[in-house]
């Protein structure tokens, strides 16, 4: 029998089974009116879930590409350009950023904390910044941005556009676009919204929009909002093949998580995050993010003294579990467990018991039940 793997990586998340469907649904020419129509609507109710009254791109791609999109679209050559860093995904902007010809400036913070409002108010203030790159959740530190504050901060600096990149956030921590002042959010469909790898969802400010239609003609053709547009506008017309599946599966995640409730989904995975926390306290881990900036869609969980990380995360899959390893300087002094999208307390349960069972392959003695009492007695508060 093959062997059934729970995956809690901080993406690809669990799918669940209403959205599979939708992947496993016989092709439509993607003219076909139907599919146009269900596109269109796609396209529709993510710009209206997360209020941007800007354009929503939901395309072929992943969040990597949605970064090349975000920037490629408001900057151009010899442009400066402030990258905020909180870690690994923070830093992916500079090379994207150099390659283009761009000046950067990099705020970074000690793998654990974010950079300071107060930091970021202050260097914007030093030169023009074209744009400006925040990583909502960066996925190497468990670390969240304060972004409906430096949002707010961001009125004094309009020159600046403000580029989130929500791939490890959206849909779970809560975003509001216009109303956080946020100029581009993006995405990808394998994280929050609990849908296979394959698509990012980009979300363009009128600001952004304008400023893109002030810059010419730009480099890139894929990822040109101008190309785009009149796609998003009528999805009958042609550009480049939509990955017709995936925007079935988009749709019923959408669908998803617009009768749970931004709001209510954010407080769902703050709860959620903080009981899991407690139960991988109880039995002897720490968690990397300080508690003032602790996301609440992955955790970066310090092994107790003595456990070797191979060998735990290799008992964990022989347990029927994959977890992720660490980044940079935590790689093999940490695990990443992902705990974002469709998934309930029978998933994290099931996380945590495992987690129980490769502590004591690795030779840790502990209670069989400590994690998991923790996470009941504190989810069900
Ligand atoms: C996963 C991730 C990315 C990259 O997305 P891909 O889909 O792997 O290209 C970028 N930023 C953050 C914060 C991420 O978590």
């Amino acid at each position: 029998m093959e062997k059934n793997v729970l995956v809690m990586i901080p993406g690809p998340t669990p799918v669940v089974k209403s959205i599979q469907e939708q992947m496993g649904r016989e092709i439509q020419a993607f003219g076909d009116p139907r599919f146009v129509k269900d596109y269109k609507e796609l396209i529709d109710d993510l710009g209206k879930l997360f209020n941007c009254s800007g354009q929503t791109f939901p395309l072929a791609g992943t969040g990597t590409l949605a970064m090349e999109m975000a920037i490629s679209n408001v900057t151009r050559r010899g442009d400066n350009v402030l990258i905020v860093s909180n870690g690994f995904f923070g830093d992916r902007f500079i090379d994207i950023c150099e390659r283009k010809g761009l000046n950067v400036d990099v705020l970074g913070a000690e793998w654990g904390t974010a950079v300071s409002l107060e930091a970021i108010d202050r260097k914007l203030s030093e030169k023009k910044y074209a744009a400006m790159t925040v990583t909502h959740v960066d996925t190497s530190t468990a670390v969240l941005a304060p972004v409906a504050e430096i949002g707010k901060m961001m009125k004094k600096h309009p020159e600046t556009m403000f580029i989130v990149d929500g791939v490890a956030a959206t849909a779970a921590e809560f975003t509001d676009v216009d109303g956080m002042g946020i100029d581009i959010l993006f995405t990808g469909s394998q994280k929050a919204f609990g849908v296979c790898p394959g698509m990012l969802i980009l979300w363009a400010s009128e600001r952004a929009l304008a400023r893109r239609k002030s810059l010419g003609t730009i480099p890139e053709y894929y990822v040109d909002f101008e190309k785009w547009l009149p796609i998003m506008e009528n999805p009958a017309k042609y550009f480049a093949t939509p990955a017709v599946n995936l925007v079935w599966a988009m749709k019923e995640a959408t669908a998803i998580i617009s009768e749970e409730g931004l709001k209510a989904r954010d407080a769902r995975h703050h709860k959620n995050a903080q009981a899991i926390h407690k139960a991988l306290e109880a039995i002897g881990f720490s968690i990397l993010a300080k508690p003032e900036c602790r996301a609440d869609t992955l955790s970066v969980c310090i092994y107790p003294n003595g456990v070797d990380d191979a060998k735990f995360r290799a008992a964990m899959f022989e347990e029927g579990v994959v977890v992720a390893g660490a980044l940079g300087a935590y790689a093999g002094k940490a695990f990443r467990l992902g705990h974002m999208g469709n998934i309930d307390q029978n998933t994290i349960v099931q996380a945590l018991s495992a987690v129980e069972r490769s502590l004591k392959a690795c030779g840790c003695d502990i209670r069989y039940g400590t994690a998991v009492g923790a996470y009941m007695e504190a989810i069900n508060e």
